[in-house]
Order: structure tokens, then sequence, then C-alpha cells
């Protein structure tokens, strides 16, 4: 992240209507990082509230001042507020909910690299996220570990060239929106030096903390460049994409990035079939597919975010039956040790 000196900080440019003429480094630098300053900003007593804040999580609060103007502070359930606001319910202690659900730990043979899947791994581009989901299941994460600078790069280069089953290469993290356009370059003009990678993959979620890191000189990046990109980005409601994203999404499109979405399904944000309903019909306008609809991990202190199997198969039932099938994304979860994403069957008997 780049220091903004105190110079460039005019308060007066902080006002919600306003956040977007900074730029997105300046914009991750003014983020919330408590729930108290949220709390605040939206004018909300943590005793209006009917649960519990805990704002000592280790896992700290970041919400930047665009997420937090999509909140509407009258609804304590906001299903954006909910997904960032540190509460009590995080002390829960749930049998089957540990610290790493998807045993990452042990497909990691290089720091920064994981290869759990045949044809493709991800790469740890940086440990820092725009946004701290609270379900998130990188939340105990060793990213110390995992750092990728310069060393670690090339062992990967190195390793990627030993193994020519591997044709696709994501950038993920923690966010690899988080660090950037130059290191990004680097890492993408070295994956461009590998002749057996085709695919560039991104993950983030940080357009929806940050439209504006979707910027043009990203764009060009991303376009300027072998391989073919897609971009998956991460919405899991429609309040988390709003006009000026929209418009963001529409621009990497136009320059020939394939767009694709992944949710987590996520108890009381988005358990209902309308508002995934909503949410892919929104997606489509904005140019984007979707792709994975995931079932939450069961990972230490977000049981209460958890679905079981039977409410998710409801729910994408419905789903299945009110979208085009185009719109219409894979339930999946993930099960370690498998060789991919598990589709989770719906509940519905074959009709033939
Ligand atoms: C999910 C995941 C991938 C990508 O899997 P796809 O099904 O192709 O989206 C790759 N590597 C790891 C470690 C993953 O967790
Ligand atoms: S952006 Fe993704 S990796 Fe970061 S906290 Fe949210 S869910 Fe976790």
């Amino acid at each position: 992240m780049i220091p903004v000196s105190a110079s460039t900080l005019d308060s007066n440019l902080i006002g919600k209507s306003e956040h977007s003429t900074l730029s997105w480094q300046q914009q991750m630098a003014q983020s919330f990082k408590s729930a108290g300053e949220l709390l605040e900003f939206l004018n909300l007593k943590p005793a209006d509230l009917p649960y519990s804040i805990d704002d000592s999580q280790p896992f700290s609060t970041r919400v930047t001042r665009h997420l937090a103007s999509l909140i509407n502070a009258n609804n304590p359930y906001d299903p954006i507020l909910l997904q960032v606001l540190p509460t009590q319910q995080e002390n829960t202690d749930i049998k089957g909910f540990v610290a790493d659900p998807l045993e990452e730990a042990t497909a990691n043979p290089i720091p920064g690299l994981i290869h759990k899947y045949k044809n493709r791994v991800l790469i740890i581009a940086h440990q820092a996220c725009a946004m701290h989901c609270r379900y998130c299941f990188r939340r105990h994460f060793e990213y110390q570990q995992n750092n990728l600078n310069f060393e670690n790069l090339e062992k990967i280069r190195c390793y990627l060239s030993e193994h020519p089953e591997i044709n696709e290469v994501i950038l993920s993290g923690g966010d690899p929106l988080s660090i950037s356009d130059n290191k990004l370059a680097a890492i993408i003009s070295t994956l461009n030096t590998i002749p057996h990678l085709r695919f560039l993959r991104i993950h983030s979620r940080t357009p929806v903390a940050i439209p504006d890191r979707l910027s043009d000189d990203f764009i060009n990046l991303l376009t300027n460049q072998r391989l073919t990109t897609t971009m998956v980005v991460h919405i899991n409601h429609p309040n988390e994409l709003p006009e000026q994203l929209k418009r963001r999404l529409l621009s990497l499109k136009a320059a020939g990035v394939n767009l694709l979405n992944q949710s987590v399904l996520l108890k009381t944000i988005n358990d209902s079939a309308d508002i995934l309903i909503e949410l892919n019909k929104k997606l489509f306008e904005a140019g984007v597919m979707p792709y994975y609809l995931h079932m939450p991990d069961k990972v230490q202190g977000t049981s209460h975010f958890y679905i079981d199997h039977t409410q998710a198969a409801e729910i994408w039932d419905k789903m299945q039956r009110e979208l085009s099938g185009y719109l219409v994304p894979k339930l999946v979860r993930e099960i370690p040790g498998k060789v991919s994403k598990t589709w989770v069957n719906p509940t519905h008997e074959s009709e033939y």
C-alpha cells in the first residue's frame, strides 16, 4: 500500500459523495480500521444494535468509505454491514469449525504458491485485502510465510517451468489487487515468459471495496500481454454492485477481459433465491457471467454464517427455475484432498 502523506489528505475530500476523487491507494489508506470508526461514520451506537460488537478480534476491521457508503445504517442487518462488522459471535467455538478447513498448508510447495489441482496453481500475490470479510476462509492463513517477494517469484517461475501440466495461473490472496500495478506487471510479465502457460486468472474482491481499482492503467496492463485473461470478481449481494462498479466492469469487458463472479452463500446475507436471482441479473448487465456459488467453509469463528446443504440446494433449485440457464452459477463446495471443487447436488429428483 502506498503511504499517503498528510498534505494529500484534504479532509474536505473525505465526504461520502466525493471519495472517488481520491486514488485507489488513498481510498485504501482512508479505510475504517475499527468497528468503532465505522459505526461512528454510520451514526450508529453499539448499544443500538441487536448484537454485540467485538472490536478486539485479531482479524481486524477494514472497510473502505465507498463500501461504507453502500450500507443502510437504518438496518442493523444490512447485508454489507454484517459482512464487515466483527461481532461476539466470532468467539463461538463449534466442533468441526477449524483454522484451515481446506488444508491448504499441505499444498504449499513454495511460499506464495498453492498447487492443489492438476492444471492450475494459485499464487498468493498479497496477504492484505481492501476489506476484511468476517466469514473469510483465509482469516487464519499463515500469510507472513507466504509473502511474494522477488526471490519467491523466481522460485515460482522455476516451479512453473518444470510443470508443463500447468496451463493456468490464478492470482489470489488475500487480494492480488492490493498490490500496485507495477508489481502486478512484474508478476504477469514473468508468467508471460513461460511458454506452456495460456491462461491468467485474477480473483479479487477489491472492486467491491474500491471500484476505482479497475483503472484504465490496470485494464491496459491486462490487455497488453499474451495470456488469455479472466477476472473473477467476488460479489455476494446486489447492493455491492452500484452503477460506478458496473461502469468499470463494462470497461474491463470491452477491453477483452473475461468476467466471472463467484459468491459465497452466507446466512442472513444472501441465503435467499430472490436476492441471488437479482444479483445474477445485475451481474449480467455489468458484463459478468456467474461462475460459482460456494458453500461456506467450516472456518473457526464463522459458524454464524454457515448454511447447510439442504437449504443451499433449495435456494439453488429456485434459482434454476427462475433464471435463464446461463445465469445459474454452479453450487460447489471444497473438500480437502479432492481433485477439483465438488458440485453439490440439488434436491430435486431427475425427471426422466
Ligand atoms: C479454487 C482453487 C483453484 C481454482 O479452481 P477452479 O475450480 O478452476 O476455479 C485453484 N487452486 C486452488 C488452491 C483453489 O482453491
Ligand atoms: S476479500 Fe476475500 S480473502 Fe480478503 S477478507 Fe474478504 S473473503 Fe477474505
